[in-house]
This record gives C-alpha cells, structure tokens and sequence, in this order.
C-alpha cells in the first residue's frame, strides 16, 4: 500500500488529504501537525476549519485510510511521498521584511524529513514558495541523505478557500513540476498516478520545477490584479456615475477577457493574494527587475486604497465623523463560506473606524468573538498602509461588541456595513433592521450583495460598490 504523508494540517493540508484519501482507498494518508489542538479538532466532531462538505469527506476516510496525528516524524518515516503544506507567512522582520516569504516552518520541516528518514522519499512542495525554494530544500535533503534518494516536486494548490472540496473533486488543473532527469520523470508519473484516480489526463499539467513554482505565484498575481482593476474602475465610476456591474458585464463579455472574478467589492483578503504578490515583489526586485516589482506592487496599493477609500466614503457620509456612532459590520470572514480572517478587508475597514472613535457591533455566522477580538488587536507589520489603517489604539476592545445576529448587530445603529456575501445577508428583514435603527439609517455595501432599489424604498440611504452614492 502507498503511503502518504503530509506534513501542515491546515486549510490546504486537511481538504487536500482527505480528497486524496477518498479518491484512492488504496492508499494510506496521514496528515501531520505539530498544532496538538488542531489534530485533536480534526479527530473530533467539530474540524478546525469551516469548509461546504468537508465534514462529509472527512467522515468516510477517517479512520481507514485517513489519519491525523501529532507523530510528524513516525508518519514521515514511514511515508513514500511526503507533502509538505505548511504555512509560508511574510517576513516580518530581517532581510526582506514586509514581503518576502517566510521560509522557517518549511526549512525545519525539510531538515526534520531528513533526519527521520530511512527510505527513498518524494517530497512534495504543496506550500506556494519562491521560485528555485525546490533547490534549497534539495540542497538541505541531500547533504544530509545517509544514502537516502529523494525526488523533489512542485504541485502547488489552487483550490479557493469556501470551495475547496468543489474545486479539490473538479480541479481546472492539478500541476506537477519536476526535474527532467529518469528519475525526475518517475517522481512525476507516481505524483501523476494518484491524481489519475479521479483527475482526467488532460487536466494534469507537467512542468520543470521552477515553472510549477512560478506559476502559482502568477496565477494568485493574476487573480488579484483583476480584482484590483476592477476596484480601480469603481472608484473612476463613483466619480462619474458609470456603474461598475454594468461596465464589467460589458468588458467580460468579450471572450478574451470573460467574465470571472470582475466583481467590484471593498477589497480582496485572504492569506494568499497580498502575500504571494508581496512575494513576487521581492523575487523580481532581487532578480533586478523594480519595474517588474513595482507593476505587482501597484496591485497591492489599489486594494489598501479601495479599503481605505470605503472608510472614507463611510465617515463623510455620516457628516464626517462616526465618533461614538454605533455601526454594525455583517461579516469578518474575508469571503463567504470560511471561517477564516486572515488579511480580511475588514479587519482594515473595522480598524479604520474604530481609528476615528466608531463603537462597532460586530456578527459573522462563521467566525467568533476571540478571533474577532485577537484580529482586531493585532500589532502587525503593515506594509505601506495608509496612516489611518494602523492598528487600533489599546483600549479599543471596549469599543467593539460581536454579536450572535445581524439584527442585534444592527439594533440602536447609525449605519450597517456589509463586508462578507454571505448568502444570509442578502435575505435579511431590512424593513426590521431598518425599524430599529438611528435615521438617517445608512447601508454601506462592500460587496454589493444587498437588493439597493428595496432597501432606498424602506428608507435607508445606501451606498455599493461603484455606483453612485443615493441618486
Ligand atoms: P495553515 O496555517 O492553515 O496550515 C499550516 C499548518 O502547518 C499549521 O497547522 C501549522 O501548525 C503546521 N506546521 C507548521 N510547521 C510545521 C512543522 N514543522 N511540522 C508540522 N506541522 C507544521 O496554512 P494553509 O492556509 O493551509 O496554507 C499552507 C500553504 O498552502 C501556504 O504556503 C499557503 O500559501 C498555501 N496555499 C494556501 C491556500 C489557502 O486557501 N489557504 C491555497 C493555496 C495554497
């Protein structure tokens, strides 16, 4: 039986690993962390993250050919192929602090495989990691090889966090990138045959290492930067009373351009994008290319402008200032369907407005108070933000409440603002909501999910995304 062990057991390492196991009975996979909390979570009822079908998949294999645990270095052993999906965060201090990758948890997890090992391995970068990181970790395998071969490759991930299952079952493309030696190839065709279990042949691509590497940096560069041009294109269509779903239907009609991912919104979060783009900055900057850098880094600019500029078009509407005004936020998570809040625009926005004195009341179906409280007290580096989203000042935990519904959130306030889609948002009693706040009653909607014409007729001025503030 092959044997699969991936080392993270997180948003990537958990679903990736049980679709592996559900698709392939015949092998064995055990996911590793060191996070003792986090094995516990996955070996109970209530998983440590919040992911549509997970619970389902996790259900069926656990136990009999899936298996979390804290034993990394037994696992590793006794692995033939060893993911590696730990986490790779920004550098926050030294060398490149402020973008590039932070590489710890991946080197250690590299020198823990070759201590433990005692037979041939492929090791599989999972991680999205600089470009040429495949050389280092062979760097640091093979000088300490006690006659052990290992194979390196990249099969970066591309699933979309809120529908990871959806996209793990139906991926677009899974990648592989590998040496082009005999033995490269064969590391590649044993990666190639498990995904073959439920993957098409045409949907598997196969590359050198560095162009698998790369490519998941561009693709996440690629993704953002639509985001951000279609944000840019907001702000031009705020001015002149264009409206942005109008001309993004229009521009992604043509079939060279297409219409995914040109939804304008208050800014596009997530661990992923600011990080992966941050990191392309510093490839190209160390590569000597600052034009290269400074096109990338223009998209991180545009999505602290477009969270900055939200703040703004919130505090002048409430006649320049929201000072003791309580507003509700509807949702933290940076997107529907996840618990997760890493780099979520509203962390930025809430800390704008609690910057200029804003008592906020906050509800999210899928992310609790601590989180909420532990986001909002942060103290971490920022990269170029503009002065006003610094983080809160001590004390302004007492200036936020998280609340269990939308109509607690909303009761006594001045304005609402809706920073996650969450399908329930749309549905809401806005008439109820409405009832119970201060008047003027405003709507300020950061992701242009609420039905504008109704909620104008129930009385409540409204602001969205690209188009023009109450007409
Ligand atoms: P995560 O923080 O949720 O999980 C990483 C896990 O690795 C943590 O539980 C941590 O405890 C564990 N870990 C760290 N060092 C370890 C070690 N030495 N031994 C054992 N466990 C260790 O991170 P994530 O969101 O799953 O992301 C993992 C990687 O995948 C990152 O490089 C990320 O950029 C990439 N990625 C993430 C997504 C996403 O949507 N979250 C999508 C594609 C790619």
């Amino acid at each position: 039986m092959v044997k699969i062990c991936c080392i993270g057991a997180g948003y990537v390492g958990g679903p990736t690993m049980a679709v592996i196991a559900v698709k392939c009975p015949s092998i064995e996979v055990a996911v590793v962390d060191i996070s003792v909390s986090r094995i516990q979570a996955w070996n109970s009822d209530q998983l440590p993250i919040y992911e549509p079908g997970l619970d389902e998949v996790v259900k069926k294999c656990r136990g009999t050919n899936l298996f979390f645990s804290t034993d990394v270095e037994r696992h590793v052993a006794e692995a033939d192929i060893v993911f590696v999906s730990v986490n790779t965060p920004t550098k926050t201090r030294g060398l490149g602090a402020g973008k590039a990758a932070d590489l710890t948890y991946w080197e250690s997890a590299a020198r823990m495989i070759a201590d433990v090992s005692k037979s041939d391995k492929i090791v599989v970068e999972k991680s999205t990691v600089p470009v040429k990181t495949a050389e280092a970790i062979e760097r640091i395998l093979t000088h300490n090889s006690k006659g052990i071969k290992y194979q390196i490759l990249s099969n970066p991930e591309f699933l979309a966090e809120g529908t990871a299952i959806q996209d793990l079952f139906n991926p677009d493309r899974v990648l592989i990138g590998g040496r082009e030696t005999a033995d490269g190839k064969k590391a590649v065709d044993a990666l190639k045959s498990v995904y073959a279990h439920w993957v098409p042949e045409d949907r598997i691509l196969c590359t050198n290492l560095w162009s698998a590497e790369l490519s998941k940096l561009a693709a996440n560069a690629f993704l953002a930067q639509r985001i951000s041009s279609v944000n840019a294109m907001s702000a031009l269509c705020e001015a002149t009373g264009a409206d942005v779903a109008q001309v993004a239907h229009a521009v992604g009609t043509d079939s060279r351009i297409g219409p995914k991912f040109l939804k304008a919104s208050v800014g596009f979060g997530g661990s992923c994008f600011q990080k992966d783009i941050l990191n392309l900055v510093y490839i190209c900057e160390c590569n000597g290319l600052a034009e290269v850098a400074g096109y990338w880094r223009q998209v991180i600019k545009v999505n602290d402008y477009q969270k900055s500029r939200f703040v703004n078009r919130v505090v002048s509407s409430m006649f320049n200032t929201v000072a003791g005004k309580k507003v509700a936020i509807l949702g933290f998570a940076f997107k529907k369907d996840t618990g997760d809040t890493r780099e979520t625009a509203a962390i930025d926005v809430c800390k704008g407005l609690i910057g200029d004195k804003a008592h906020l009341s906050i509800f999210d179906p899928q992310v609790g108070e601590a989180q909420i409280q532990k986001d909002l007290a942060l103290n971490k580096f920022e990269w170029d933000h503009p002065a006003h989203l610094q983080p809160a000042a001590a004390g302004a935990a007492k200036q936020v409440s998280v609340v269990r519904d939308a109509y607690e959130a909303a009761k006594g306030a001045h304005a609402v603002c809706v920073m996650t889609e969450w399908e329930e948002f749309k549905g809401l009693d806005y008439g109820r909501i409405y009832e119970g706040m201060q008047k003027p009653a405003f709507v300020f909607d950061g992701r242009n999910v609420v039905d504008v014409e109704k909620l104008r007729e129930i009385g409540f001025i409204v602001y969205s995304i690209g188009k023009p503030l109450d007409p």
